[in-house]
């Protein structure tokens, strides 16, 4: 039998959460009449595919602006505002990169970041388990957020008033140490109480 496997797809980074008729159209090529679409609470759409065509899907949806990720224990990619005041003000070049360093890579469990580009937080930064806050022209860094469950929590202020550089810098180093010392399936939230909020950039 011909074995499917689960990928996640999104439109990548832009103006809010969009795909267009292109998109839509290239996607549903390799969906049969009754296979479903799963929408996800992170902004991607996770569609089987057969595992043979894997590499010629992801190129054919590549060409049309599409982004793919793996699904799983991976970093999912970034979840963000719809950057209401602009591209340059709201930092999406910024974001565009994040998501560009990070986005798929794997971890004990599945890790979400999210970016918002002003204090309003549309992109629930403080919900998630790294978040990015820009703040004039600097970035705010938040850990340990958790949406989900009854010990729900906010995130708290790791660092502030980033540059973009040491901004990159700090989350690839977090989630290298995350890769790294984390046990398997173990969350974010669950490794930032075992290890402490200053070992992860010690
Ligand atoms: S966080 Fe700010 S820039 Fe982003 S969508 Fe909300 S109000 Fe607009």
């Amino acid at each position: 039998m011909d074995n499917k496997i689960k990928i996640a797809v999104n439109g990548g980074i832009g103006f809010g959460a969009k795909l267009n008729s292109k998109q839509l159209m290239t996607i549903s090529k390799y969906m049969d009449e009754e296979d479903e679409l799963e929408l996800t609470t992170f902004q991607q759409l996770y569609i089987e595919i057969l595992e043979d065509d894997k590499d010629e899907v992801i190129k054919e949806f590549e060409s049309v602006g599409l982004k793919c990720y793996p699904v799983g224990n991976y970093v999912k990619s970034l979840r963000t505002c719809n950057f209401c005041k602009g591209e340059e003000r709201e930092g999406m070049p910024v974001a565009k990169e994040i998501n560009r360093r990070i986005a798929g890579k794997p971890v004990p469990f599945t890790l979400k970041v999210a970016y918002t580009g002003c204090i309003i937080g549309c992109g629930e930064p403080m919900l998630s388990d790294i978040g990015v806050m820009k703040y004039k022209d600097h970035y705010n860094l938040y850990v340990g957020g958790k949406a989900k469950g009854k010990d729900a929590e906010v995130g708290s202020l790791l660092r502030e008033n980033l540059t973009p550089e040491e901004l990159y810098d700090i989350v690839e180093k977090i989630i290298a140490v995350y890769a790294e010392k984390g046990k398997k399936r173990e969350t974010f939230h669950k490794f930032l109480k075992r290890i402490g909020k200053e070992q992860l950039i010690s």
